[in-house]
């Protein structure tokens, strides 16, 4: 008896060793949404996005890297790492301003596409971006969707509720450019850059709902974030309103309403995504996967 009890034990405790492993999520969908300032989420009205803070998890303390700009930011998320080891350091970066540490065959710097596309070759991958500055930072040979929209937010919007419910992609970025443009035009925390955030706010919900729609929302991880903040009508500096954005969290796994109080960094992005697909991180990113945000 003692030993039929000791194997019960034992398979049981196999099982949820199981579902302690790391396959959470069969689809991580992340959209991000440029210029969108931590400093900003209690004050601004966005029903949507506090909605997936109660049936998420969340950590509104986010570090970007420096400068808090653009491209250097979205390449460290993607890349797993800092700037000075995939090379784009600024808001616009094009090509590496500094040789990148490695590369892929086709001149990248191993990124979340890469991981996935190695580990997973057949894997639905890809982008929607309404920033061009995007598409550098891309592996594109790489990717089964590569979908440029030049700053029209809402072809953003439609191309991307099309993929997630005709495609159902294994991993897909969004990239949405506001409220970056309302913020150096209007400025940061003015009338104008709340009122954006309510479009940035209804995105969200169009993204859901394309989610609920192709009904995998139950397998499905979605993630929102921004590369920076900003203060007055820019950013790039090293004030919290520029280097703090938002991550918030839904889907598989995660713990419903935990605000996660752990440092992070938007390098941790890619390996964070990867731990939920339960492929393995890069060996030269240097971002981990936070497990913080997800039940043990
Ligand atoms: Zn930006």
């Amino acid at each position: 008896m003692k030993f039929i009890a000791y194997v019960i034990i034992l398979s049981l405790s196999l099982i949820s060793f199981n579902t302690l492993g790391q396959k959470k999520a069969k689809h991580v969908i992340v959209v991000g949404f440029d210029g969108l300032g931590a400093y900003a989420v209690e004050k601004a009205d966005m029903p949507n996005l506090k909605k997936m803070m109660q049936e998420g998890a969340y950590n509104t303390h986010v570090r970007t890297v420096l400068p808090s700009s653009s491209a250097v930011n979205w390449a460290s998320m993607l890349m797993g790492t800092g700037p000075t080891m995939h090379g784009y350091t600024d808001w616009g970066s094009q090509t590496p301003e500094i040789p990148s540490a490695t590369v892929t065959q086709n001149n990248r710097f191993p990124s979340i596409f890469t991981a996935i596309k190695k580990q997973k070759p057949h894997a639905k991958i890809g982008s929607v971006y309404s920033w061009g500055g995007i598409g550098y930072l891309l592996e594109k040979p790489i990717l089964n969707f590569d979908l440029p929209t030049e700053g029209n937010e809402l072809e953003t919007q439609n191309k991307a509720v099309e993929l997630i419910k005709n495609e159902k992609p294994s991993f897909l970025f969004i990239h949405f450019d506001q409220p970056d443009g309302i913020g150096h035009n209007a400025g940061h925390d003015s009338p104008a850059y709340y009122e954006e955030l309510k479009n940035v706010d209804k995105r969200i919900g169009a993204i859901q709902k394309a989610i609920q729609d192709a009904g995998i929302e139950k397998e499905t991880l979605l993630i929102v974030l921004s590369d920076h903040g900003g203060i007055e009508k820019g950013h790039g500096g090293k004030s919290l309103m520029e280097i703090e954005v938002p991550w918030v969290m839904t889907g598989p796994g995660v713990i419903k309403g935990k605000e996660v109080k752990e440092p992070i960094i938007v390098y941790d992005l890619a390996p964070t995504v990867a731990w939920a697909l339960g492929i393995k991180p890069e060996d030269v990113w240097r971002g981990k996967a936070i497990t913080s945000f997800f039940k043990k």
